[in-house]
């Protein structure tokens, strides 16, 4: 019998989904809760590297998903130049194995449609509009109160609640998020056939500049830049915004078209790292409650992914939820997480302080690290 038989997870983003598919999977009764009304009724577009792709197909996700998005095999280096001159062509590891692409771009409500329909195929119940009122773990449980005013017990809870992790306050544990000092847009358009994988421009009006096909048709692009405390800007003065940085890169930036503002998102880099154990007693972090880094390396729904995969093999293996679960649990994810991490905020800080660093370096290094089974 596996080491739980009822578990509670909080938040349907992607570390939540992805638990839920796998500890319904696994027979475990699984309800999640989603504060939200409905699943991915927005967002922008996701890059997925290959071991993000390698749990999705774990989770028998990625056959739907395939078809939803662009796979390739190589970064482009461009320079902030007239031309957008191809300084480099690096032909990126694929990470999640032989038969899945290096890199993979989407579209977040379509990742998170697909989540979502495979973790009720496979039995659990996801409440939307729905968050919780109280978190009280003892040995053996924890009892819940629902802002439905419902009352339930379970073996376990995880809060996959993101970022800004109510689960995370509930079970006492402080964690400081800070901001790096870069600011993104990033923005869903349509693809012109220059766009076929990432390319990157660093420097230029913006620290970086890149894309990522998302379809045939489609693509993101992003613009990172310092904070220009521009203050509430309407959707219209966004667009004009997003406009001039871009018309200050060349190459496929030239035929890339920005004409729709409900395309656009605006966002801060942020970091934290909770050092492990990453549980209080029943209760469990995991993905953005427990780490985020600033999107540098695109690696940050796969340590989300990564997390519950492993916890939930973890919990379908074990008999009992105990010290010797959360010690393999922290030995499999903490300094993983933490390479990735610290490679983000690297990225980071050469562009906060014009280093000309080893991009493709820094990339094969931890291409490396996830290229291992987490
Ligand atoms: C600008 C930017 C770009 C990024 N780009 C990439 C990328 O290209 N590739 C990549 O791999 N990663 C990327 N990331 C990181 C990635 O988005 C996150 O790591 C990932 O979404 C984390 O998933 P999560 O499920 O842990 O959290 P979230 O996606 O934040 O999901 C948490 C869920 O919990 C719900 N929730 C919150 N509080 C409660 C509550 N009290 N009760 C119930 N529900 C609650 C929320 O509504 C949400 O649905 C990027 C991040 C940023 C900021």
């Amino acid at each position: 019998m596996p080491a739980v038989r009822k578990v509670l997870v909080v938040g349907a983003g992607i570390s939540g989904a992805a638990a839920a598919i796998r500890l319904a999977a696994g027979g475990v009764a699984v309800d999640v809760i989603e504060m939200l009304p409905e699943a991915g009724a927005a967002g922008s577009g996701i890059t997925l590297q290959g071991n993000a792709l390698r749990v999705l197909r774990e989770l028998g996700v990625w056959d739907r998903l395939r078809a939803r998005g662009h796979g390739f095999d190589s970064l482009g280096i461009r320079a902030p130049d007239a031309h957008g001159t191809l300084l480099a062509e690096v032909t990126d590891s694929r990470t999640g194995g032989a038969d899945l692409p290096a890199t993979f771009g989407t579209y977040r409500p379509v990742l998170a449609r697909l989540l979502l329909d495979r973790a009720a195929q496979a039995g659990a119940r996801i409440r939307f509009g729905t968050s919780f009122t109280a978190i009280r773990p003892d040995d053996d449980g924890v009892d819940v109160t629902l802002t439905d005013h419902r009352t339930a017990r379970y073996d376990l809870v995880i809060g996959a609640d993101g970022l800004r992790s109510a689960v995370r306050r509930e079970i006492g544990v402080d964690l400081v998020t800070r901001e790096v000092g870069i600011e993104i847009w990033r923005v869903v358009t349509a693809r012109p056939p220059s766009v076929e994988r990432t390319d990157l421009i660093f420097g230029g009006p913006a620290y970086i500049a890149g894309y990522c096909p998302t379809g045939p048709d489609s693509m993101y692009a992003y613009l990172a830049e310092a904070p220009r405390h521009r203050g509430p800007l309407s959707p219209a003065e966004s667009l004009e915004v997003v406009r001039s940085l871009a018309a200050g890169y060349h190459g496929p930036w030239d035929e890339i078209a920005f004409t729709d503002p409900a395309g656009i998102n605006f966002t801060k880099f942020r970091a934290h790292l909770l050092d492990g154990p990453w549980n209080r007693g029943r209760v469990v972090l995991i993905g953005d409650a427990a780490h985020t880094s600033p999107p540098t390396l695109a690696q940050g729904a796969a340590m989300s992914l990564e997390d519950a995969a492993v916890l939930g093999e973890l919990l379908l293996s074990a008999t009992k939820v105990d010290d010797t679960l959360w010690k393999e649990f922290t030995a499999r994810r903490l300094e993983r997480v933490r390479t990735v991490v610290d490679a983000s905020l690297e990225m980071c800080r050469w562009l906060l302080e014009g280093v000309r660093g080893d991009v493709p370096g820094l990339h094969a290094r931890v291409a490396a690290l996830v290229s291992r089974r987490a």
